[in-house]
Order: structure tokens, then C-alpha cells, then sequence
């Protein structure tokens, strides 16, 4: 058995991790990016949003007293995914790494849900406030993707049939 606190600590590690991973998928996928500059330019945009989230998360993991070293094994194995795609080789990257970052930022939607709601049973206010800091942004990037997935797929069709031009990234 573990208490709500117990169990919220966990998870805040869990959300740590994942915002590393966050960093690092969107940085990657932001470095390669040439041909789409209003994607780059958004994945930019989160990641500062990113580096503030991970401030919030390590802030509540220092008030609670819990290292954020332990990096959980599902969440890392569910984040490879996105990272695989980061840096990819694939000859439709773009498209596939948006599909992936919609992925990503609803796993980060999903995440913020439940420490919301465990942070309200454990009646831990600050960690509440810190999350519901950050939901709003994980809905807004999750929101702009889709919203920009059919123009990302049709600059990258057009792109795609020119032999000119490069298509991928
Ligand atoms: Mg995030
Ligand atoms: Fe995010």
C-alpha cells in the first residue's frame, strides 16, 4: 500500500522524466526542421514552455524531499517512441514527427490530469497550482498540432512531388 502522497511523488518523478524527454524530442525535431519555420517556430515556443515545466516539477520534487533521479521504466520506454522519431531518417519526418508530438503532448495532457487529481486528494495546493500551470499549455500545443496537421501534410505533399525541392524536414 502507499499513501496519496507516496503515490503523488511517484508520478512527479514520472512527469520529471517526461519533460526531459520532452526537451530533448523537441530540440531535436526544432534542430532539423528547414522547410517549415511556423512548426519550428511553435516547437521552439514549447520548449521554453518545457524548461518552465521542468522548474515547477523539480520545485514541487524539492518541497516533497524526492530526488528526481529515478526515471521510471513504462515512461521511458513510451518516450523512446517520440525520441525515435526526433531524429529521424524516415523520407516523411515532418509528418511523422508531428503525429508524434500530438502523441507526446496527450501522454503530457494525460499526465498533468491525474497529478492534478492526486495532488487535490493528498491536499498537496502547490503542486495542484503547478500543474494546473501546465495543463494549459500541454492542451494549446496538443491543439495546435492537430489544428496545423493538414497544413504540415500539404506543404509536405507539395514539397514531396517537386523534384527540386526537399520534402522531409
Ligand atoms: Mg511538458
Ligand atoms: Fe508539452
Amino acid at each position: 500500500m502507499a499513501t496519496p502522497q507516496e503515490n503523488l511523488l511517484d508520478w512527479l518523478r514520472d512527469a520529471h522524466a517526461m519533460e526531459q524527454q520532452a526537451e530533448k524530442m523537441l530540440k531535436a525535431q526544432s534542430a532539423r526542421l528547414e522547410h517549415y519555420p511556423k512548426l519550428k517556430a511553435r516547437i521552439d515556443q514549447h520548449v521554453e514552455e518545457t524548461l518552465g515545466q521542468q522548474q515547477l516539477i523539480d520545485g514541487c520534487l524539492e518541497r516533497l524531499g524526492g530526488s528526481a533521479s529515478t526515471i521510471k521504466d513504462m515512461t521511458g520506454k513510451l518516450m523512446a517512441f517520440g525520441q525515435a522519431v526526433g531524429g529521424s531518417l524516415m523520407s516523411d519526418e515532418v509528418v511523422k514527427g508531428a503525429m508524434a508530438g500530438y502523441v507526446f503532448e496527450n501522454v503530457e495532457i494525460a499526465t498533468y490530469t491525474v497529478l492534478i487529481a492526486a495532488a487535490k486528494a493528498a491536499g498537496d495546493k502547490q503542486t495542484q497550482a503547478a500543474c494546473e500551470k501546465i495543463l494549459p499549455q500541454e492542451k494549446a500545443m496538443a491543439k495546435w498540432i492537430l489544428d496545423h496537421l493538414p497544413e504540415i501534410t500539404e506543404a509536405f505533399l507539395a514539397r514531396s512531388e517537386d523534384p527540386e525541392l526537399e520534402a522531409k524536414k
